[in-house]
């Protein structure tokens, strides 16, 4: 019998589990499924710019070899070069390293860190990534809570009663999946005086930065944590630039590095071992950060994903037994269930239910580390009509629907 390790006992990753199988079973049999589960920009028609497609294309013959391992330096110096128009004037280009999509970094940076008993503060909800990712290198997530009756922003209080000797950082991501909240200066200042107060590294995701919808202002962490506090920001090319597939991402290392020598040590150690991310990929980041932002166009209420996100917000408000506080970035909406009303107890089978009577594919809110079973998620990438369709069976679903 081959069975799995048992480092692998407390790690999940369920916006990839059951119910997606599920789905991919029933599509098998014909069946076909609105797919709301899964922040995925290019099958919804949302293409990269063709000035990186162009670039990736051109540099082909010469991304046939391994790179350095924390990636080519033109990149890298694109990534620094970015940075300095945002105020970040402490980034040397040996501390970008650049990786497989920001998944492969955010796992070896905490790989690199982390040994059995090192706490790290991830958010509730959660990119489930990080709790997975944490568990997986031996440390131990410890969840601080972010408040939907304070627009999903993390509690400060909340966040500090968790710090204990062994807590070794704090995970903030902004602007938010599953919430799409977008903090304040004045909440980003809170965390960084924690960490500093409590030498702690922050990490910092920051993926969706360039997806803000409304007069929501997106500031990057590292203009904040200065020359004290060491900040690990992650970002790349999946979602403004819609290559997901082509899997680019970067760290972006900042602050006392002095005193993270062997931890930085561990990481290139880490990037040393897997030789180096997909070279092709690495070239498509100059062209991204130098060209026109087409994002910037499509967040705007005129733009899909400013319609969309607009149009699924205003839908899911309007059915009762539901709310959901409106997104201020990123893609995705976390809605609120009514559990008593629908008698939800288990929402993994509240999603299962949906796939199978109405064909509609949702997240359940578990699967972000929410510990109660009254919250789903709903990707806002679908075009308006396919979102209607959705939101309109969603309705129908709900009325009548009791689960216990
Ligand atoms: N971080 C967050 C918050 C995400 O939502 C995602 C993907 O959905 C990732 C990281 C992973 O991104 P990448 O495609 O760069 O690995």
């Amino acid at each position: 019998m081959f069975t799995q390790s048992a480092k692998l006992s407390n790690v999940l990753y369920d916006i990839r589990g059951p119910v997606l199988e599920e789905a991919e079973r029933m599509e098998s049999e014909g069946h076909r499924i609105l797919k709301l589960n899964i922040g995925n920009p290019a099958p919804f028609g949302f293409e990269a710019p063709d000035s990186i497609l162009v670039d990736i294309i051109k540099h082909l013959p010469e991304a046939q070899g391994y790179s350095d391992s924390r990636g080519i330096p033109s990149a890298r110096r694109a990534v620094v070069q970015y940075y300095e128009t945002k105020g970040i004037r402490n980034l040397d280009a040996d501390d970008v390293y650049l990786g497989n999509g920001v998944s492969e970094l955010i796992t070896l940076s905490l790989q690199a860190l982390c040994d059995p008993g090192d706490e790290i503060l991830v958010p509730a909800p959660d990119y489930p990534l990080w709790t997975a990712s944490v568990a997986l290198s031996g440390g131990t997530p410890v969840h601080y809570e972010c408040d939907e009756h304070d627009g999903w922003n993390p509690d400060l209080e909340d966040l500090r009663s968790k710090i204990t000797p062994r807590t070794r950082g704090i995970v903030v991501i902004n602007p938010n999946n599953p919430t799409g909240a977008v903090y304040s200066r004045e909440l980003l200042q809170g965390i960084v005086d924690i960490a500093r107060e409590h030498e702690l590294i922050v990490f910092s995701d920051e993926i969706y930065e360039k997806i803000t919808y409304g007069d929501a202002e997106m500031i990057n962490m590292a203009t904040l944590t200065g020359e004290d506090v060491l900040c690990m920001t992650f970002s790349g090319l999946s979602k403004a630039y819609r290559i997901a597939g082509y899997r680019s991402g970067w760290l972006a290392i900042t602050g006392p590095n002095w005193k993270a020598a062997s931890y930085i040590e561990g990481i290139k150690l880490l990037a040393n071992m897997r030789m180096c991310a997909n070279v092709p990929a690495q070239h498509a980041i100059q062209a991204a950060l130098g060209g026109y932002q087409t994002i910037e166009d499509l967040v705007l209420p005129t733009g899909r994903l400013g319609a969309q996100m607009e149009l699924a917000t205003e839908r899911l408000n309007a059915i009762e037994g539901i709310s959901c506080n409106p997104a201020r970035g990123a893609l995705y909406l976390f809605a609120k269930l009514d559990v008593d009303r629908f008698g939800i107890v288990d929402d993994e089978q509240f999603a299962l239910d949906l796939l199978r009577e109405q064909k509609i594919l949702i997240s359940h809110g578990s699967a972000f580390n929410w510990d109660q079973p009254d919250h789903f998620r709903l990707v806002t990438l679908p075009s308006t009509e396919v979102l209607s369709e959705a939101l309109d069976r969603l309705e129908d679903f709900l009325d009548g629907y009791y689960q216990s």
